[in-house]
């Protein structure tokens, strides 16, 4: 019987695969009707996704109304409507359709205890759930192609064998003598007690299952209490009268760290009927266990396991390959957990109270595991998640580590006694869909050609291992054992009979194998002839395959050929977009310069327009400048050539006189009183003013004429009695006019004139900006009118100073209100002065000092200021007059024209310096004021900053 065919292809046993890859645990939301007995209703369904919590009433009214509607989101969410078959064509068909494609799946019910969890996963009579659902689907799907029982054998480390047809018809042989099961599995006889709960009407089938495989289903059933795991489904008599308690199981990882209950039952079965009634006798026993020990069901977790073995038909196609690496298990969990609610429903006491916290305790490690994964998942972390603090995740380990589907059904009862309770299983739910399974990936199919079975049957041959016909003969044609019964102890008759048939049996088995072996040669030969004449037709295959892979390699080279094309194609293509490139940017820098080009011209065109501007702007100054220096040579020849005449003048008076004398002494006895009228100040003047030379160049200080006191000398002249300013210049052109016209009213005349005309160049010869310009509009008041007007004696100097007390002088410092403020470094500081906007009695009196801040536009355009100072004198009428002495000029000037001014203001107007080296400290600090046509002062008055002379 043995069939080895020995030389079946090698493979490496399957690696484990890295898959990237990875789907969120999908979490499904079922919400079971309210209770004839329950009235409010706390969730709703808003959307096949989402449902919304509604805080009951009782709820609200105990804190403040402080609870919120919320929301929460799954896969699916299921309706009080949903039929057990819409669960089950979303939740856990694809998780079928996966464990025939030799991929895991982990399914669980997770919710309150009432909510549905049992009704979702196993159903009520007439409403089978997902569980006889899956088993049924497996069955429709793989049925025909499922090995004979005992092919496949679980080798108790979570792996599979597959055993010789010969040990698996010894195992059936044995199954059947022990075991009041029917022989052949195809007679239906279900189990009254749950025989609606399978509905074959609903059937469906998984696509795509490989013909070419063999199946066998294996099932185990166990329990999960106190985190104690038993074996439902263990064959262990029950005595009715003391009970054993049941034995429970330990976990162990195989060599693919694939977690398994060791020594766990695993019945296969060949039906839904049969895995079904399996699952109903280990329902049972757990039933019974739990009254027996007084356990609560909802406190328990069971899982039931479904592992479907399969491996490929041989290369002929009629048995399973005898390779346990060709063997691939796929397993499909439903677990049914404990309630999740934190206390139990009933009252718990003692050891029921630590029960429930041991329960509780293996779903808070559920839950611990899934929030470690999903933060390791979403944050990169590493940290160990803990599956081994309970069993029920150290089981299910692999899926949430390894690979696999996990599906989750929430389960909800809507009535509001189990609020608070949904609210937490909501939580735990929205979590868990963050967690994150690596998808199991396709496994590599066997090396051997597709539709094995298919010829195989076509061909009539035995599908996995003996035609039953064949054995059941050769098992009838063994002789029958004789009653094995032994009757007493002197029965020597029962054991040498049973000897010798067995000896019987031994030998018409070796004759048989002997014979089978003779037909196998024949067969043998049989098969050679058939692989003979498929070998003749491989070989014209492989010839039609050459022809054809010729024809390919002509096609290849045409192929070559434009590809070729396209690739020269291609290059020019590039070159010219190459050479497009380079003309652009070589338009581009043109481009560039021509705007940096066209930028400088406008650039120098701007700075042509400004020079030109420049220059005519320094034009108009430069013609400004030489009419101003024009007309000031002009005057100052003027002065000379006056100067000169009055020299002239006076020698010739001087002269005149002498004759005169002369003449009197000539003529003395007869013109004694005729003298010339002239007055004795005059006179005593005469030699000093004789001295005074008009040089411009000053000769010596010592020749300095007393000051001309204005309000010393006003005289009833209307000239001299006009208000307001008083400029030198003016005083000189009154003085040419009054010559000819003094010497004609009276013989007074002419010694003031004189005397004047002789003072002026003097003051101008020393050239210290010792002005007598008044510029400020002093009170025609003050001038006594009457009191010159009464004078006739010789000049004297009716001076009222205020004497100088220790504290030193005061001023009174008049800054009109015009001026505008300059902010020169060089501002006049005066201590205890006073300061006026216009001058009045009141302050002059009070003071001997008096400064006018005057400001004008010079000649160059900039502000001038001067400082016009003078001394105040009380007159004899007892009102103020102020002598003006002294000018100081401060001047803003632009740094470039500096040097210009003092070209011309070192040489004089004949090329020599003018006044002597001058430091620059001197230059920055006092500008020359150059006086202008118009000017109250008179040309070469000019303030040089030397120190102040304090007229006595
Ligand atoms: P659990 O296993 O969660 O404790 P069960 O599945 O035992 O809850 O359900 C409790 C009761 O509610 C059962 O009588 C069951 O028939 C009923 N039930 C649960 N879900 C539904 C549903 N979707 N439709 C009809 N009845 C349901
Ligand atoms: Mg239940």
């Amino acid at each position: 019987f043995c069939n080895r065919k020995g030389k079946t292809p090698r493979r490496p046993p399957p690696k484990k695969p890295s898959n990237n890859q990875k789907d969120p645990v999908g979490v499904y939301c079922r919400v079971r009707p309210l209770g004839a007995e329950d009235v409010e209703c706390c969730i709703e369904v808003i959307s096949n996704t989402t449902i919304q919590l509604h805080a009951p009433d009782g709820l609200k009214a105990n804190r403040n109304g402080e609870f919120k509607e919320t929301q929460y989101s799954f896969k699916k969410v299921f309706g009080i409507k949903t039929t057990q078959g819409e669960l089950f064509e979303d939740v856990a068909k694809p998780l079928v359709e996966d464990i025939i494609h030799c991929k895991n799946g982990l399914l669980f019910t997770y919710g309150v205890t009432g909510s549905g969890k049992t009704y979702t996963m196993t159903g009520s009579p007439g409403q089978g759930g997902l569980l006889p659902r899956s088993l049924d689907m497996i069955f429709n799907s793989i049925g025909p192609y499922q090995a004979k029982r005992y092919v496949f054998k679980p080798d108790d480390k979570n792996g599979m064998e597959v055993q010789n047809q010969v040990d698996a018809l010894l195992d059936r042989q044995k199954r059947d003598s022990q075991t009041t099961v029917p022989k052949t599995p195809t007679t239906r006889r279900i189990d009254p007690e749950f025989a609606d709960m399978i509905s074959p009407v609903e059937a469906c089938k998984a696509d795509g299952v490989d013909e070419d495989s063999s199946y066998s289903v294996f099932v185990s059933y166990i329990e999960i209490y106190n985190n104690y795991i038993y074996d439902l489904l263990e064959e262990t008599p029950i005595d009715p009268i003391k009970p054993k308690p049941p034995q429970s199981k330990i976990l162990r990882e195989d060599q693919n760290h694939n977690m398994y209950v060791a020594g766990c039952t695993e019945v296969e079965v060949k039906s839904t009927e049969e895995a079904f009634e399996v699952f109903w006798r280990g329902q049972k026993k757990r039933r019974i266990a739990n009254t027996q020990l007084n356990r609560e069901s909802s406190r328990s977790h069971s899982v039931f396991i479904i592992k479907l073995a399969q491996a490929p038909l041989d290369a002929d196609g009629d048995n399973v390959l005898q390779d346990k690496n060709q063997v691939n298990v796929s397993q499909l969990c439903l677990v049914d957990l404990a309630g999740s609610e934190r206390t139990s429903r009933t009252r718990a006491e003692g050891s029921r109270l630590r029960e429930a916290g041991n329960i509780n305790q293996s779903l808070m490690t559920l839950r611990t595991c899934i929030e470690v994964l999903r933060e390791n998942q979403m944050c990169g972390t590493n940290k160990m998640v803990p599956y081994r603090d309970s069993k029920v995740t150290h089981l299910f380990k692999n899926y949430f580590d390894g690979e696999g589907k996990v599906r989750m059904v929430v389960c909800v009862n809507p009535k509001a006694d189990d609020y608070e309770e949904t609210l937490l299983v909501m939580r735990f739910a929205e979590m868990t869909q963050e967690v994150e399974v690596a998808r199991p990936i396709d496994r590599p199919i066997c090396g051997f050609a597709a539709g094995r079975r298919q010829r195989n049957q076509e061909r009539g041959g035995p599908v996995d291992g003996e035609s039953p016909t064949v054995l059941n003969q050769l098992l009838q044609s063994f002789p029958p054992l004789p009653p094995c019964e032994i009757s007493g102890p002197n029965d020597d008759v029962t054991l040498p009979r049973l000897i010798e048939a067995l000896e019987k049996r031994h030998k018409i088995r070796h004759m048989m194998i002997e014979e089978y072996n003779k037909t196998g040669k024949i067969i043998t030969l049989f098969r050679a002839s058939v692989l003979q004449e498929q070998d003749s037709n491989l070989l014209s295959k492989e010839n039609f395959i050459q022809e054809q892979r010729g024809k390919l390699g002509e096609k290849e080279k045409m192929i070559q050929n434009q590809k070729n094309e396209i690739d020269r194609l291609e290059k020019k293509s590039r070159m010219l977009e190459y050479k497009i490139d380079i003309l652009q940017k070589t338009t581009n820098i043109y481009e560039e310069d021509k705007r940096s080009l066209q930028q400088e011209l406008e650039s120098r065109e701007h700075r042509l327009q400004r020079e030109m501007s420049e220059k005519r702007r320094m034009e108009t100054r430069m013609q400004g400048i030489v009419t101003d220096s024009k007309l000031k040579w002009e005057k100052e020849c003027e002065r000379r050539v006056n100067a000169k005449q009055l020299e002239m003048q006076n020698k010739l008076w001087v002269k005149d006189e002498k004759l005169k004398q002369l003449k009197a002494i000539v003529t003395e006895g007869k013109t004694e009183n005729r003298q010339p009228q002239r007055p004795s100040r005059e006179k005593d003047k005469v030699p000093a003013k004789r001295s005074a030379s008009p040089s411009p160049v000053p000769s010596s200080l010592s020749s300095l004429e007393p000051i001309y006191n204005f309000s010393q000398t006003v005289r009833p002249d209307p000239h001299f009695l006009r208000p307001g300013s008083v400029s030198v210049a003016s005083c000189i052109s009154e003085w040419e006019q009054g010559v000819p016209q003094s010497c004609r009213q009276g013989s007074q005349s002419p010694p003031v004139s004189r005397k004047r005309a002789q003072g002026l160049p003097d003051s101008l010869s020393r050239r210290r900006g010792r002005c007598w310009a008044r510029e400020v509009p002093v009170q025609p008041a003050e001038v006594d009118l009457e009191e010159t007007s009464h004078w006739t004696g010789p000049p004297v100097r009716p001076l009222h100073r205020r004497s100088h007390s220790a504290g030193g002088e005061r001023w009174v410092d008049h800054k009109p209100t015009t001026n505008v403020d300059l902010d020169t470094v060089l501002q006049p500081n005066i201590p205890n002065a006073i300061t006026v906007n216009a001058p009045n009695e009141k302050a002059l009196s009070k003071c001997d000092k008096y400064v006018l801040t005057h400001q004008e536009v010079a000649s160059d355009g900039e502000i001038q200021t001067k400082l016009i100072k003078g001394e105040v004198f009380k007159t004899r009428g007892g009102g103020q007059a102020v002598q003006f002495t002294d000018i100081e000029t401060l001047k803003q000037e632009n740094p470039v024209a500096a040097s210009r001014k003092r070209r011309s203001s070192e040489t004089g107007p004949d090329g020599e310096p003018m006044e002597g080296d001058w430091t620059d400290v001197e230059t920055r600090c006092s500008v020359a004021l150059e006086m202008r046509a118009g000017s109250n002062l008179g040309p070469g008055y000019q303030h040089h900053g030397y120190p102040k002379r304090r007229k006595p």
